[in-house]
């Protein structure tokens, strides 16, 4: 057996082997190895149903399964090893409208990333689906090119490919532990001896957790059991095949949360159940190869009924086998494929629910992420650092249960799931909730989506439209924008760098100009290797040597991670946790100083206190540093607090404020509000797709500074030209349904962009959009086109900033000139 290799793949499922296959094909073939416990294929990977579907409204998952069904289309040929691969295409039905606009949203993203997608009336589904009974269909959607594969065919081809090319595979050989080597990277202890390697990934199904236990890493990976049904041979479908009919594709009654599909001239139904249990909560056995569990049909009864109604010849044949085996889950359904935190060089494509769709796209960007240093499409959908420790055990369960019975429900863009919560919530949250907010969830934390005032039901009302909390969030901007308005960030991601090498650290490793004065703030981003936009950051300078960070609260753990890859490792710079120890309150509305000086005696005007700095004041009794920054382009303060002053600081500020109007306001709110200042988001509109002067972020890039991480790259990437460039957009003719993001943009038909998100503001009164699009669009006045639920708008390019473009408010100088 080796002893030495660049990488050490755990697991021989189609996930393990496929990204063997990927490093074998980067050049790395004769330096990686993979070790599996069983045979390949014993875990998860035998028993699925092979099913490929192309459809995910997450883009970077969309990108991923794109990839694998473009890679299986070629295997055989490339292998000589036969997939199985039935390119018999797929057939979404809708039920209702809303479903229909899921599919109208799903079917943008799907035009910007190239799949090809149709809509189907009911007539087009008889035609290709003729045992489909249409009653009760609005419509539906056909993919003609996925379909299904056999799974273990897939991988024995994926393992021949990177054979081919070098790779090692050894079978019935046991990882045991795993430990950092004296070199920097790792040793792999087997049952048949120890590999020391650089990387190790691990892929090992339903054992994700007990291997990253090796490691010290808490994987919010727990699986849920899943079942499918095959049937006896129906007689029609006997007939179809003799008269050399072409296969159907495969059904899915999203409404009904099953799908359906031909196998050996009968059927297989797979339902997505309410109530399956999580599995192997504390891992399997290790001898767990190829177990399966008793079926349970009372949960598939609902399911099998719809389907009888929906293929009335379902009803007509016997059950041959049920398969109910354990499915891999992750808190939202998609799986974790990227670099662990904490520890370096592990990997992690784990938690894959939709494995064997997912399993090409996951190895493709792994190899790039190992070999080049960084993955080449946005990852930030399927990034395991985008989970936190609050993902514990008792979180997974439930978390988990629900994403499994959440697959075919409507995926809302306002959707807020249910399970585990509240979890993490701000001092505040029951004061809050009384003035009625509707919370939703980030990071595990509780945070107000809206308030519900004037006798509007304090729920949510989801929808791919205005919806029930659109005149609420007109009233939260309204008041903000007379008055002033309260908005909890507790959720915020919050550090301090420290030491006698942190400003050294800090300015090679953003690409903005440290802020000089103490108490200046800087909005500085870190860069990946190559030059897209990576973490954003609020960055206070508190010291000489000392530097406090704020970034969005989703994004706590890939952020902290960034830096502490990034840091020196010599103890010249401290990297200090403060996320929970430290809340904040915004007060942002013109009359935010009158309200504050009510309760502090320091100076807050504009030359006292000017924009973009920070002091540490007292406000009632609370210690409190108080930066006048905001995200919604209003004069405010941030006040960062420490958590135990939060109901001080709430109850003074409420106190305080109202003869002056003070009212809460909510994250949705925030959001219309940033569209209008053409705020740019990290995972949106700022990318590691797009260079940072696509994201026309030019005013905070520094490039004369001196080197910082990402600068050459950035500098080559501007030389050789950008594709891209990021505008605001005004959308015409908008009824009731605003851009949600990943919207087509279009002229004369043709593809020129995508929008990354889109609102109405309410102050310039205008529907609005962010969006992508080719440099020679770009210029304000430029018209193209929008598609919104399946609707083609007239859009055009307007200067960024629509509501106050010269900061006038922020800097409260309204109507002076400067
Ligand atoms: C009933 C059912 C139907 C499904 N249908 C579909 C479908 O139609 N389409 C789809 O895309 N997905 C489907 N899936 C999901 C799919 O099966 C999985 O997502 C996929 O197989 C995951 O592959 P994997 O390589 O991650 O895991 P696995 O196939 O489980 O492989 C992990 C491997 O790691 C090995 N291993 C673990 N620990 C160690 C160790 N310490 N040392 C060495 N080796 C180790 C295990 O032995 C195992 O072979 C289905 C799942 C189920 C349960």
């Amino acid at each position: 057996m080796k002893t030495q290799a660049k990488v050490v793949v755990i697991g021989g499922g189609v996930v393990g082997v496929s990204a063997l296959y990927h490093l074998a094909k980067k050049g790395w073939g004769d330096d990686v190895v993979l070790v599996e416990k069983g045979e390949l294929t014993s875990g998860s990977t035998w028993h699925a149903a092979g099913l490929l579907p192309l459809f995910n409204m997450s883009y970077s998952v969309g990108q991923v399964h794109k990839y694998s069904v473009n890679l299986y289309g070629g295997l055989e040929a490339e292998t000589g090893q036969p997939v199985g691969f039935k390119r018999v295409g797929n057939l979404r039905l809708a039920m209702n409208d809303d479903r229909m606009d899921e599919y109208y949203q799903y079917a943008a993203t799907a035009r910007t990333i190239g799949i090809n997608v149709e809509f189907l009336e009911t007539a087009d589904i008889k035609r290709l689906w003729p045992l489909c009974n249409t009653d009760g269909l609005v419509g539906g959607i056909f993919h003609p090119d996925d379909g299904y594969i056999q799974p273990a065919d897939l991988t024995q081809a994926l393992a021949k490919g990177a054979r081919n090319r070098g790779a090692t595979i050894y079978r019935h050989t046991r990882v045991m532990a795993i430990e950092q080597a004296t070199s920097g990277g790792w040793v792999v202890t087997t049952d048949k001896g120890d590999i020391t390697c650089d990387h190790v990934i691990s892929a090992t199904g339903n054992y994700a957790r007990q291997t990253g236990a090796m490691v010290g890493l808490d994987i919010p990976v727990i699986p849920v059991e899943h079942q499918y049904i095959v049937t006896e041979p129906h007689p029609e479908l006997e007939k179809r095949k003799a008269e050399g009919l072409p296969e159907m594709g495969v059904l899915r009654e999203s409404d009904g949360s099953w799908y359906l599909r031909e196998e050996n001239n009968g059927f297989i139904l797979g339902p997505y159940e309410k109530g399956a249990p999580a599995c192997y909560v504390d891992g399997p056995d290790p001898r767990a190869e190829y177990e399966l569990f008793q079926e349970d049909l009372e949960r598939l009864e609902p399911h099998i009924e719809a389907a009888m109604n929906r293929v009335p010849a379902f009803a007509e044949v016997g059950i041959k086998k049920v398969y109910n085996g354990a499915i891999a889950y992750t808190p939202d359904g998609n799986p974790i494929i990227g670099p662990a935190w904490d520890v370096d060089n592990f990997w992690l494509s784990e938690g894959h629910s939709f494995g064997i769709t997912a399993a090409g796209g996951a190895g493709w960007q792994l190899a790039e992420w190992i070999v080049e240093g960084e993955p080449t499409i946005d990852m930030l959908g399927v990034e395991p650092r985008r989970f936190g420790d609050y993902a514990t055990k008792k979180y997974l369960i439930e978390k988990n249960e629900e994403a499994y019975s959440h697959v075919f429900i409507i995926h809302y863009p306002d959707e807020e799931r249910p399970a585990c919560r509240p979890l993490r919530t701000a001092p505040c949250y029951e004061r809050m909730k009384a003035l009625g907010a509707v919370f939703g969830q980030k990071f595990g934390w509780e945070r107000p989506n809206f308030f519900a005032t004037g006798g509007m039901a304090q729920q949510d009302d989801w929808s791919f439209r205005r919806s029930a909390w659109f005149e609420a969030i007109r009233k939260e901007v309204a008041n903000t924008t007379a008055n002033v308005g309260l908005l909890d960030m507790t959720a915020f991601a919050k550090c301090r760098l420290s030491g006698p090498g942190a400003e050294t650290f800090l300015d090679s490793f953003v690409a903005n100009s440290l802020p000089k004065k103490l108490g200046g703030i800087g909005l500085c981003h870190a860069l990946n290797q190559a030059g897209g936009i990576h973490s954003e950051f609020t960055i206070r300078r508190e010291a000489n040597d000392a530097f406090y960070l704020v970034s969005a609260g989703a994004l706590q753990r890939l952020d902290h991670d960034y830096i502490r890859r990034c840091m020196p490792r010599d103890g010249s710079v401290e990297f200090t946790q403060l996320t929970g120890a430290i809340g904040v309150l915004v007060v942002a509305g013109p009359k935010s100083r009158q309200l504050l000086e009510r309760l502090t005696d320091a100076d807050l005007s504009n030359g006292a206190f000017p924009w973009l700095t920070a002091q540490d004041i007292v406000v009632g009794a609370a210690p409190v540093n108080a930066m006048r920054v905001n995200y919604v382009g209003e004069l405010g303060w941030e006040l960062h607090h420490r958590i135990e002053y939060q109901n001080h600081l709430f109850d003074a500020l409420m106190a305080a404020g109202s003869d002056l109007e003070l009212q809460p306001f909510g994250i949705r709110a925030m959001d219309s509000m940033r569209f209008e200042k053409s705020y740019r988001m990290v995972g949106t509109e700022l990318s590691i797709e797009y260079s940072a002067y696509e994201s026309a972020m030019d005013r905070f890039i520094k490039p004369d500074k001196g080197d910082f991480l990402g600068r050459d790259a950035l500098m080559a990437w501007r030389e050789r030209g950008l594709d891209n460039l990021l505008v605001t957009l005004e959308v015409h003719d908008v009824a009731d349904a605003d851009a949600l993001g990943n919207n087509a943009l279009t002229r004369n038909g043709e593809i020129i962009g995508r929008a990354t998100g889109g609102g109405f503001g309410f102050r310039v009164d205008k529907s609005l959009a962010l969006g992508m699009v080719r440099p020679e669009f770009a210029e304000p006045g430029s018209e193209i086109e929008i598609e919104i639920l399946g609707q083609n708008h007239r859009a055009t390019v307007i200067p960024d900033s629509p509501f106050d473009p010269r900061n006038e408010r922020l800097r409260d100088v309204i109507g002076t000139r400067d």
